[in-house]
């Protein structure tokens, strides 16, 4: 990867601002799914491990730019509080006075929550004041949202204008193993494309199209190329409008050996719903009145024996109608298929939401090679389009570019959200060895005008990189449309706030703490030894004093010991 990770700079004392994506689905109160949430706990712990203070930020829901209590984030506060043994607290809005206190209050070793960024019509307006004060609450910004990396908000891009922005691991592997399959891809290539309509797909389908080796088509989207050959199909879902472009897609396939799979029989109901009535046909002979509603049994074996000497899948989108298990039989036994294969040493990357909580029904993300936390931004990724929040991070150095290094050494220190007495070497140019004729990219630029980590904490380190020249180029190629970061005065520190919003008391000490005893004071483990954690050198010893460890431990059921195998399980757990 390209981009500069949490392990490339020295959290010791630092505050960490995090952007997570805890975009979870809630009921009555309680996080119903909390992969997301898991998935960033390798960079939260690395991080308090390492010595770092994190404040996280995340958005829940669409609420639009007002409170709104369904879209509160406590509980999952309370059930990363479980899941990390200590209290999270969070507040009771991103901005006011009581926000920005309990961030200053804020020790090595301990983490706290942001409410609702979109509680803030600013958030998705990416408004630059918005951005500012959220940039005031850290040293150094961590991304490791990836699921909302193709949004260009303030706190996935406007922050990055004032504060040094990594890459989280969680964020690291997202970008990974998708980059490696539009790079570096182990043929034969096979991607499967389902899900509702042909419009959601068309960027990945052309896109893929010189990559892979076969397209295996199903779901709803397969109506319209069916159309495009020429049958009918009823009432099925059909985008009329497309059946040209879908005619060009089979012809450029066709010209470029690409084999393009179809169903040749499937599902038909009189009804898309529950207990409808159903039955078998082949494609040439859809009733009128009929919707295909899942691939049927002839193709899918003819996709598993087309997916058969695949060494690489990727999937998107389910098949059929899965939401009603009748109607869920191809995309089970393709999941099924894909789990086996992975076990075999194919690799295999589900992206999607839909097709995620397919596999995850099935008790399968462990068999994949990679589960895509982002919906619509593995898509774009797919697409390859150039992600807002990626494209922002800061660049690996490469080989130094004289004439990036002159500009880069030669401009001032850009806009502070707190002033600070000089630059950091964290703010030394880091050109990369790409395309020295190009215009700097945004992330070049952003690190030539990033402001040094303000307050007194230990100056960041020189990023200790290798001259890593990557050969994945398509996550970054463009610099973001976004405004331009302009050189400003350095504002003062009580500008920031906007809003008054008193701080909550600490969740976990109110309810979490009342069911189960947590102790008072995060515990920070001496040898970060975990497994997603890669080995890196001793932190520095200086520790603030923390207490030890409750004695009683943290009730054992508050959190799932292990991932759970699906959704409903974990919901029978709760
Ligand atoms: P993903 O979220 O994995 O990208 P999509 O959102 O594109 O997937 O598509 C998922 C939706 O497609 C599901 O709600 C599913 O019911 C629907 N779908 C799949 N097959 C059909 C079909 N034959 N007719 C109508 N809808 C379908
Ligand atoms: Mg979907």
């Amino acid at each position: 990867m390209e981009k500069l990770t949490v392990r490339e700079f020295d959290p010791q004392g630092k505050r960490v601002l995090m952007r997570v994506d805890f975009n979870v689905p809630i009921e009555d109160g309680k996080v119903k799914d909390d992969s997301r949430i898991r998935a960033s706990l390798p960079t939260i712990r690395y991080l308090l491990d390492h010595g770092a203070s994190v404040v996280l930020m995340s958005h829940l829901g669409r609420p639009k730019g007002k409170v709104v209590e369904s879209f509160r984030l406590r509980p999952v506060a309370q059930w990363l509080s479980a899941l990390l043994r200590m209290p999270v607290p969070i507040t009771g809005d991103p901005l006011g006075v009581g926000t920005r206190d309990a961030v200053a209050r804020l020790k090595p070793g301990q983490v706290m929550m942001l409410e609702n960024l979109r509680f803030h019509p600013e958030e998705e307006a990416n408004e630059d004041g918005y951005a500012k004060t959220l940039a005031s609450y850290g040293d150094v910004y961590v991304n490791d949202a990836f699921g909302t990396a193709h949004r260009a908000h303030a706190s996935t891009v406007g922050v990055t204008r004032y504060l040094p922005a990594y890459a989280g691991l969680l964020m690291e592997a997202e970008i990974n193993a998708l980059s490696n399959l539009l790079e570096q891809v182990k043929h034969p290539f096979a991607a499967v494309i389902g899900g509702a309509k042909v419009s959601g797909k068309i960027g990945v389908l052309n896109h893929l199209m010189d990559k892979v080796d076969t397209f295996v088509v199903g779901g709803g989207m397969a109506n319209t190329f069916l159309v495009a050959k020429g049958h009918t199909v009823g009432k099925s879902l059909l985008e009329r409008e497309l059946v040209e472009e879908a005619r060009q897609i089979l012809d450029k396939a066709e010209k470029s050996g690409v084999q393009f799979i179809l169903p040749t029989d499937v599902v038909v109901a009189k009804e898309v719903t529950r207990g409808a009535e159903h039955k078998i046909v082949p494609v040439t002979k859809i009733p009128n009145s009929w919707s295909a509603v899942d691939i049927g049994p002839a193709s899918t074996e003819a996709f598993k024996a087309a997916l058969d000497p695949a060494q690489t899948v990727f999937w998107n989108g389910p098949l059929g109608v899965f939401e009603v298990p009748t109607f869920g039989d191809g995309t089970r036994a393709i999941a099924r298929h894909l789990a086996d294969k992975a076990e075999n040493g194919t690799t295999v990357v589900i992206g999607g939401g839909d097709s995620v909580a397919a596999v995850e029904e099935l008790g399968l993300t462990g068999k994949m090679t990679h589960i895509s936390t982002g919906g619509g931004a593995s898509l774009e990724f797919m697409e390859g389009r150039t992600l807002p929040g990626i494209s922002v991070l800061l660049d690996k150095p490469g080989e130094p570019v004289a004439e990036v290094a002159q500009v880069v050494a030669t401009k001032p220190a850009m806009a502070k959200v707190r002033p600070t007495k000089k630059p950091t070497p964290t703010m030394k140019p880091t050109p990369t060895k790409k395309a020295p004729a190009k215009k700097p990219t945004q992330a070049k630029k952003a690190v030539a005008k990033k402001p040094a980590p303000a307050k007194k904490a230990a100056p960041v380190k020189k990023p200790v990189v290798k001259k890593t020249v990557s050969v994945k180029k398509a996550v970054v190629k463009k610099p973001v449309a976004t405004k331009r970061p302009v050189a400003k005065r350095p504002v003062a520190k009580k500008a920031a706030p906007v809003k008054k919003a008193p701080v909550k008391k600490p969740v976990a000490s109110k309810k979490a703490a009342a069911r189960k005893p947590v102790a008072k004071r995060p515990v920070v483990k001496k040898a970060p030894a975990r497994k997603s954690v890669p080995a890196r050198k001793p932190v520095a010893k200086k520790r603030v004093s923390r207490k030890p460890a409750a004695t009683k431990p943290v009730a054992k059921k508050a959190v799932p010991a292990k991932k759970p195998a699906s959704k409903k399980i974990a919901a029978r757990k709760r």
